[in-house]
């Protein structure tokens, strides 16, 4: 069984928007068939037609491309083991319960919702099990006749799975260890419903799993409470030999307190809890996205890898392919992870350090057109590079920037005050002068210059340095003075300050 080709699936229910929780499940199963060289599956669980929403499918596709987690086969990447939307598999899943009925492993049961409704009025905690089902109609209690009747009068059945009770069921999972439920907790599970002629999650997520040679499962822990079930189901096929490993993740916790991470959480406290913008269908409600507030794929992918998993040291950033050589399941803790949004910007920051000036040039560029703003794409980058490191976001670039582009028009009076004397407008006019002679414009020699001649003149150098800046930035603030005019140029430098002396005077 240790030599099985590895084949792991990421298997979302297309009912809205991917929650990031979802994301990491995604990822982490990827991670884990890189690592082993298996194959990754797309499945579409989509048996419950009641919680359909549209477009749902084509956003988990397009949020998972965005973060650069790739699949084998699947949905829309097709292979051999199709189709892999379980809407389309309906024959598949009905041979397989009628296996478990011939068996006797599964019954029908006709009981209505009325009538289950006053059995549970009259009995409480009132569960369909061994305990309760000889009271109930279906195929044990009525005969074969009476329900070959029903079926052939049109009466709508559930199939149920029939619990043995009192037995421990152990499962193993690659996280937790060792689980042990007993079968008597368990209800006898619908597996399917003759209304839809559809089975339910359950059955169609284990036989699925088996057709599609799934060696392991790998998802959130709301799942584990499911996994005792998918155990005796899969006894029920005679299937044990080939059960995959169940790993069970922690869950994603409330930056602050307690319990699971919701999109409320996010709105609450200013951040997004879903990859890409989300536009619900029938409520209209538009959600934020990781990729919209302008997170670059790979941090959010390096920040969700460590929320419930480490590499065993403080190492923290960690591309795709170290994530993929690096990662283990035994290395995922049990306790749930805190979602820590703020490191998630820290992350951010440090992949936008790691990115070329150019290649933020190119990120840059398209926010810059939007503000109606052309400019050369190699000078674009120059800029970048003076002020990367005091960005997080791309969208940030503008305000350490903009007046690159755009010359003041005001000067930010606090410092006008401080430092715009009676003196600056006529050292302002020889400082023209001294650029304006200048034969080499880059930043070292133009300062070199500027300050010899600062010096010899006696004058304050904070001031005057302070006054040259607020000709051309229009506040004390921003990148070394002399790296500013070496991007700007003589031509546009010496006319900011005209254009300073003029209004300050
Ligand atoms: N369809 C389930 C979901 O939406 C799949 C759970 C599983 O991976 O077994 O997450």
């Amino acid at each position: 069984m240790s030599e099985r080709k590895v084949r792991v699936r990421f298997a979302p229910s297309p009912t809205g928007a991917l929650h990031i929780g979802g994301v990491r499940t995604a990822l982490y199963n990827y991670l884990f068939a890189r690592q082993h060289g298996g194959d990754m599956i797309f499945r579409i669980e989509d048996t419950d037609s009641q919680r359909f929403v549209p477009g749902a499918e084509a956003y988990i596709i397009e949020s998972l491309e965005w973060l650069g987690i790739k699949f084998d086969e699947g949905v829309s990447y097709g292979g051999e083991y199709g189709p892999y939307r379980q809407s389309e598999r309906k024959e598949i899943y009905r041979k397989y319960v009628d296996r478990l009925l011939e068996n006797g492993k599964a019954y029908i049961a006709f009981d209505t919702p009325e009538e289950l409704d006053a059995k549970r009025q009259e009995v409480s905690n009132f569960q369909y099990d061994a305990s309760t089902r000889m009271q109930m109609r279906n195929s044990l209690t009525l005969s074969k006749d009476e329900v070959n009747a029903l079926i052939a009068e049109g009466k709508q059945y559930v199939v149920r799975f029939k619990i043995e009770p009192g037995e421990d069921i152990q499962v193993n999972d690659l996280i937790r260890g060792e689980v042990v439920i007993n079968s008597s907790v368990l209800d006898d599970k619908v597996l399917y419903k003759s209304a839809d002629n559809l089975p339910t999650y359950h059955l169609a997520n284990i036989v699925d799993d088996h057709l599609m040679e799934v060696s392991h499962v790998i998802r959130g822990e709301e799942w584990l409470p499911s996994a005792p079930l998918h155990v005796l189901l899969y006894r029920a096929f005679g299937w044990e030999d080939t059960m995959p490993r169940f790993a069970h993740l922690p869950l994603l916790l409330k930056p602050d307190g307690k319990g699971k991470l919701s999109k409320r959480d996010g709105d609450r406290l200013g951040f997004p809890v879903f990859p890409l913008e989300w536009h619900d269908p029938k409520t209209g409600e538009v959600s934020s996205g990781y990729r919209e507030s302008g997170y670059l794929p790979e941090a959010v992918v390096n920040f969700l890898a460590l929320l419930g998993w480490n590499p065993g040291n403080d190492q923290e950033i960690m591309s795709m392919d170290e994530l993929v050589r690096l990662f283990s399941l035994e290395k995922c803790s049990k306790s749930g992870a805190k979602f820590d949004y703020e490191k998630g910007k820290w992350f951010n920051h440090k992949y936008i350090q790691l990115k070329s000036d150019e290649e933020l040039a190119d990120l840059f560029l398209p926010l810059l057109a939007e503000k109606g703003i052309t400019a050369d794409k190699s000078v674009v980058a120059r800029i970048i590079s003076l002020v990367k490191g005091r960005v997080s976001f791309v969208k940030e670039l503008w305000d350490q920037t903009a007046f690159f582009f755009i010359a003041p028009d005001t000067y930010e009076e606090k410092s006008v005050k401080k430092r715009w004397k009676e003196e600056t407008p006529a050292q302002m006019t020889e400082l023209i002068d001294i650029l304006e002679s200048l034969p080499d414009f880059t930043s070292a020699p133009a300062e070199k210059e500027v300050l010899t001649w600062i010096e010899g003149k006696g004058y304050h150098l904070g001031n005057v340095m302070n006054a040259f800046r607020l000709a051309v930035v229009g506040e004390c603030k921003g990148p070394h003075m002399f790296d500013i005019t070496e991007i700007m140029g003589k031509d546009e430098t010496i006319s900011r300050i005209r254009k300073a002396i003029e209004r300050l005077s």
